[in-house]
């Protein structure tokens, strides 16, 4: 195994406890590169009970000097910060050399349970990579990511999570003059598929076979002793890929950019940008401004996940098997695995989302079904879900007012009713796991917006502050929080969300 993955040091009194593998990882995995200066830093927010679960010493700080540490003017002790090197399939073109161009790991700490996460700042100053970008991030993409990715999380879908946010004071260019800001996102790793295609298009096998080593001992631990290790390290990120993806379809999450870049090696959601929660129910359904040919569509999501696995496949295929037919074989199986596992994934999520227990084939066309049905209707997805939950207890007025055509709902729910009489559930019970599949708030992206525009606009962050104490617990009736429920009225509709990099 490798030893470049070592246990965390002991040291007292550190804000962080900081134990920094990456960087003792030689370039070109990573090039050390301290953060921007700023003007005038200011704390947005701080995830408190985060920095607890990291361990991170800051009871008692003031908002000044957290300002300070997560705009990386004050570098804290044990933090050795750099730029990560990586490659990626942008809208399937392949980029050889991308990398953090806005983004710096500070370090990495072992969480409360053991495990290790790194802390990075992102649009925290040119790197290397930045090729021609500024290497600074606005405010708005900055808030959004701080909500959805707590969403994420509080809906139990695995993603990096949001410890902070800090207004800099300074102006950033984009179509217009926007205030600067930087976010500290927290993840299991930033490793991506684009970084082992960083190697691979180098041609660089040993970096490759050590990358490969260095992922096992982080994310995969005990699949060192496999026989082929490399290939059940293949296997593993397909399966946790399809169990992801599963979970986005459940909740109507359209990721927006899945370049290859964009999508982790240990199973995490990443990089929130044009990202958007459906409203209304279209499979069709494309949020990002830069996809002109809906890639990244709602439906689309799974295959291009393959595809990008296949991008993985393709790259450890020096590290697989020295004979080369042997290896695109292995790779191939790994990948065309992936379609029998989302499968499956999928079939179990969203039978949990009708009250289905012990989901089987037979239920694929039912839930499929309900989907039309939905499709049809122009229905809500959130909305139509959680109304779902009193129809198992027998009142279906809920769902049909997320109807334009409620004798739909009728006549599949004929079928339903009699799946659910083979289900070994009482009503109750029924209803209440129901509850905890089909979320009450999730993010919308006119929400978001609106937070948005209230804190860009007005300096006014009451909002956004508001929001994230909503989509916290996102699977509770809480009345009080019922206007994040609603979909948005016609004049509220966000078509596009810009990328505002
Ligand atoms: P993203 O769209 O955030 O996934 O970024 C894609 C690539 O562009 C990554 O290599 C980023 O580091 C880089 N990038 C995005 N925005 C900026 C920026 N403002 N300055 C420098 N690099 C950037
Ligand atoms: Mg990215």
């Amino acid at each position: 195994m490798t030893s470049d993955v070592r246990p965390a040091a002991d040291e007292a009194r550190r804000i962080f406890s900081f134990d920094n593998s990456y960087a003792r990882l030689p370039a070109p995995f990573q090039l050390p590169q301290r953060p921007a200066a700023v003007s005038a830093p200011k704390l947005i927010a701080f995830n408190r009970p985060l920095a607890a679960e990291l361990g991170i010493d800051l009871e008692g700080a003031s908002d000044q000097r957290l300002a300070a540490i997560f705009s990386g003017q004050e570098i804290a002790e044990g933090a050795q910060p750099l730029a990560m090197a990586y490659a990626g399939h942008q809208f399937g073109q392949f980029v050889p050399q991308l990398g953090d161009g806005r983004a710096i790991l500070l370090g990495e700490v072992i969480d409360r349970n053991g495990e290790r996460r790194d802390i990075q700042l992102k649009g925290g100053g040119q790197t290397p990579f930045s090729r021609r970008g500024d290497g600074r991030a606005a405010l708005g993409p900055v808030l959004r990511e701080y909500i959805v990715s707590e969403a994420m999380v509080a809906l139990g879908i695995p993603s990096t999570r949001a410890l902070a946010a800090v207004l800099t004071g300074d102006p950033v260019y984009r179509e217009t003059a926007l205030p600067g800001a930087v976010f500290t996102r927290v993840a299991a790793s930033h490793i991506r598929v684009g970084t082992f295609q960083f190697f691979a298009a180098r041609g660089d096998h040993e970096a490759l076979r050590r990358l490969a080593d260095y992922v096992i001992a982080r994310h995969y631990p005990g699949l060192e002793h496999q026989e082929n290790s490399h290939l059940a390290l293949l296997k593993a990120i397909v399966t946790r890929q399809a169990e992801l993806i599963a979970h986005w379809m459940a909740v109507g999450f359209i990721h927006g950019v899945m370049n290859t870049d964009n999508m982790t090696v240990s199973g995490e959601t990443i990089d929130f940008g044009p990202c958007a929660f459906m409203d209304t129910y279209d499979p069709a359904k494309v949020f990002s401004s830069i996809d002109q040919f809906g890639r990244y569509a709602y439906r689309n999501q799974p295959a291009v996940a393959q595809w990008n696995l296949a991008r993985l496949a393709e790259a450890m295929l020096p590290i697989l098997d020295s004979d080369i037919d042997a290896a695109v074989e292995m790779a191939n199986g790994a990948v065309i695995d992936f379609a029998q596992l989302y499968q499956a994934a999928w079939l179990k999520r969203m039978g949990a989302k009708i009250g289905v227990l012990n989901p089987e084939e037979g239920d694929r066309p039912l839930i499929e079904g309900l989907l039309d049905v939905m499709a049809q209707g122009g229905a809500d997805f959130t909305l139509t879900f959680r109304a779902l939950c009193a129809a198992a207890e027998g009142d279906d007025a809920p769902v049909h007012a997320c109807l334009a055509d409620p004798s739909a709902f009728d006549a599949w729910a004929g079928a339903w009713r009699e799946r659910l009489g083979r289900d070994a559930q009482t009503p109750t019970a029924r209803a209440e796991a129901m509850r905890h599949a089909n979320p009450y708030i999730i993010p919308r992206n006119h929400r978001i917006e609106q937070a948005i525009v209230s804190a860009v606009s007005t300096a006014d962050f009451a909002p956004f502050e508001r929001m994230v104490e909503a989509v916290a617990k996102p699977y509770e009736t809480r009345d009080a929080f019922a206007e994040f429920t609603t979909p948005p009225q016609e004049d509220e509709v966000v078509l596009r969300t810009f990328c505002g990099t």
